[in-house]
């Protein structure tokens, strides 16, 4: 596989409720991501942003808060991932809001047809247009993947071709919505919540959620929204939840990942600066993209 590494931001906040996660790609990059990857040997290129509208120039109707402009703008995230994957390079996305992951699983699903879906956070992400409490986009993106969310998110394929629920995992779940139960329990989905880590531990259930998901070389896309991680570590989320993943379980979650093969993909979602402190929720997603392309300690 190359060691090519595409870093591409979607400086888009309209899928959440509060403001400010279009910043994260910035903070990342001030975190020293692309030259921490370069001098892990990783060839780096900075593909720069997709932009989103201004949230305050737009009114939204429906449902689903701004799906029109989030789709359009994962239409674009879609086209900028597969020209990474056409030029043989492994996508790494900075967010910026979890409706990103419409269009950056897209183009992993049409550049690798085994494509499996490991996906870290506190929320399911599982709503629908249906179900969702909230209206914000960003509670959706997973079913939405799968099928579940017909409508303007169409664009990216998902009628026709979701996302197999046998090839999707959550770890660290800890706040679900009843919407997102039913889905659950309908789908049989695999959810490794936070009181699964707390029994069996991050290495054993990373490793079962690795060992059923059993992605091919190259298959495995893998999408971080830090609010997984506790608030006390990771405060610059735009959702946070307590009692979540410390750093070193987080970074042993990504060194396994790093050890089940090369990435199809990897993004890390809903860093918001506003509400960081002194940019360390930015570094931490720095550190944990390091551990996902094999930084190891010794
Ligand atoms: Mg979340
Ligand atoms: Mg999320």
């Amino acid at each position: 596989m190359s060691r090519r590494v595409d870093v591409l931001g979607v400086q888009m906040d309209l899928g959440a409720g509060v403001r400010g996660v279009d910043m994260g790609p910035s903070a990342v990059r001030y975190a020293g991501l692309v030259e921490r990857l370069s001098a892990l040997g990783w060839t780096v290129r900075d593909r720069g942003n997709v932009a989103a509208p201004v949230r305050h120039a737009i009114a939204s109707t429906g449902p689903l808060r701004y799906a029109q402009e989030i789709a359009a703008c994962c239409v674009d995230v879609r086209a900028s991932v597969a020209a990474s994957f056409r030029d043989g390079a492994t996508p790494l996305l900075l967010g910026g809001d979890h409706s990103l992951a419409i269009g950056a699983l897209a183009a992993a699903r049409d550049a690798r047809p085994d494509l499996r879906v490991l996906w870290l956070d506190a929320h399911g992400d599982l709503n629908t247009a249906r179900t969702t409490p909230s209206g914000n986009v960003h509670g959706t993106p997973l079913a939405v993947a799968l099928g579940r969310v017909p409508g303007p998110f169409d664009a990216c394929g998902w009628r026709e071709s979701p996302i197999r629920a046998d090839h999707v995992a959550l770890v660290g779940v800890r706040d679900l919505d009843p919407g997102e139960r039913e889905l659950i329990a309908e789908l049989r989905v695999l959810v490794y919540t936070i009181a699964d880590v707390d029994r069996l531990g991050i290495h054993q259930v990373m490793t079962d959620a690795l060992g059923k998901l059993a992605a091919p070389p190259g298959s495995l896309y893998v999408s971080v929204d830090l609010d997984v991680v506790d608030p006390q570590h990771a405060p610059g989320v735009g959702t946070p939840v307590p009692g979540g993943l410390t750093v070193r379980e987080m970074h042993l979650a990504m060194e396994l990942v790093a050890e089940a093969g090369p990435l199809a993909g990897l993004d890390l979602v809903e860093i918001n600066p506003i509400r960081d402190v002194a940019n360390q929720t930015a570094q931490l997603a720095t550190g944990l993209a390091l551990s996902a392309f094999g930084k190891r300690i010794l």
